[in-house]
């Protein structure tokens, strides 16, 4: 197994483990089904519209004030009202968003229970707003992310303690990376809105219904530490959150709040999980388009992750620092002012070399913290 000490340790295969030489294994069964991903449509909604995705459920395309420049979310039509999953930030453009889908596709029928995928802000950032709009309908959410979502809260009224510094000076930040992790801290206040005050709390493995449907919760670790996806069997639908995303690899990070962390031994547990669901699934992911086409993906992801880590463990025949790593791992991030987002991931995949003893790591006479193969 990875060594996980997360929700999703031991649960599934083995096919994503760091074997140091390129070669994911891929699933056998990979075989027998067709290598691509299927784009449910070619286009997204634009503005207010939405695209029913499948009987009743329709899909709304929120702005982000981000180089990831969109959320989805979903609508989904119920007897007496409508369920929402996620919402996006607090920024005026997606306020704008909403204020027309309330308008219109909405109008004449209130939502009556809303559901959050994570705490990200991008999931949860109006989640407050448009409770109090629709009031207070029943919020289901981990409660692990719900806590996560107030605690970044609080700690951006902040500036950076003296242990998140001490942190990003052992693994080698400069001081342009450390002024972007206190400037991203600061931006939540921005993105958030106060989050709804009671939630009813979602369980790994719960069954709940909306829509007509019945739906699995999965709770996985990886990019936030208690992520529900859910999967509805009858109809091979699965609302897949950000766990996984049809073109891009979601966050995987390592932050000073918790400085020994695995998050992508628990990332590739869970899509063990996900690669044990049919292959032919309808795939509604939080990013990008809806596809088809679940088992390739889950693949894709897992090879992802494999050849960063083989990058990585050649780039510790030289004992570096994490920051001195990112640079030789995601140079145009770096250079694309991401040095944030490339130092978090890349200390991720350095504690995986570390728990599954591909390298080791070390103290220098100064005080740094170096990776080195082992
Ligand atoms: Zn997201």
């Amino acid at each position: 197994m990875h060594g996980s000490r997360g929700p999703t340790a031991g649960v599934g295969g083995s096919t994503a483990e760091f074997r140091g030489n390129g070669d994911a294994v891929l699933d056998p069964e990979l075989r027998e089904h067709p290598r691509t991903i299927t784009y449910l449509h070619d286009h997204h909604p634009i503005g207010a519209e939405t695209i029913e995705v499948a009987p009743g459920i329709l899909w709304a395309r929120i702005p982000l004030p981000f180089r990831l420049n969109h959320v989805n979310v979903w609508l989904i039509r119920e007897t007496d009202g409508w369920t929402v999953i996620d919402t996006g930030t607090a920024d005026p453009a997606a306020r704008a968003v909403w204020d027309a889908l309330l308008g219109g596709v909405l109008s004449g029928s209130p939502i009556v229970r809303m559901i959050a995928t994570h705490g990200h802000t991008d999931h949860v950032g109006l989640a407050g707003w448009l409770s109090e709009k629709s009031d207070e309908p029943p919020y289901l959410i981990t409660l692990t992310e719900w806590l996560a979502a107030q605690m970044r809260v609080e700690e951006a009224r902040t500036p950076l303690g003296t242990h998140a510094l001490r942190f990003l000076e052992r693994h080698g930040c400069d001081p342009e990376t450390v002024a972007s992790f206190g400037d991203d801290r600061r931006r939540t206040l921005t993105y958030m809105e106060p989050l709804p005050e009671a939630i009813i709390r979602l369980r790994d493995g719960d069954e709940v219904r909306f829509g007509g449907r019945s739906w699995q919760v999965m709770v996985c670790g990886g990019h936030a530490a208690a992520h529900a996806s859910f999967w509805c069997a009858a109809e091979k639908i699965l609302i897949a959150g950000d766990q996984v995303l049809s073109k891009i690899s979601p966050m995987i990070g390592v932050f000073p709040a918790e400085p020994e962390a695995n998050p992508l031994a628990e990332y590739l547990a869970s899509l063990d999980r996900f690669r044990d669901l049919p292959p032919d699934a309808l795939v509604l992911p939080s990013h990008g388009l809806p596809f088809h086409g679940l088992r390739v993906r889950v693949e894709e992801l897992a090879y992802h992750h494999e050849l960063r880590l083989t990058a990585l463990h050649g780039l510790m025949q030289t004992p570096s620092t994490t920051m001195h790593l990112a640079h030789g791992l995601f140079p145009k991030a770096v250079a694309d002012g991401q040095g944030r987002h490339a130092f978090a991931e890349t200390l991720a995949h350095a504690h995986y070399l570390l728990e599954t003893r591909a390298a080791e790591r070390r103290t220098t006479a100064d005080g740094k913290i170096v990776f080195a193969q082992s």
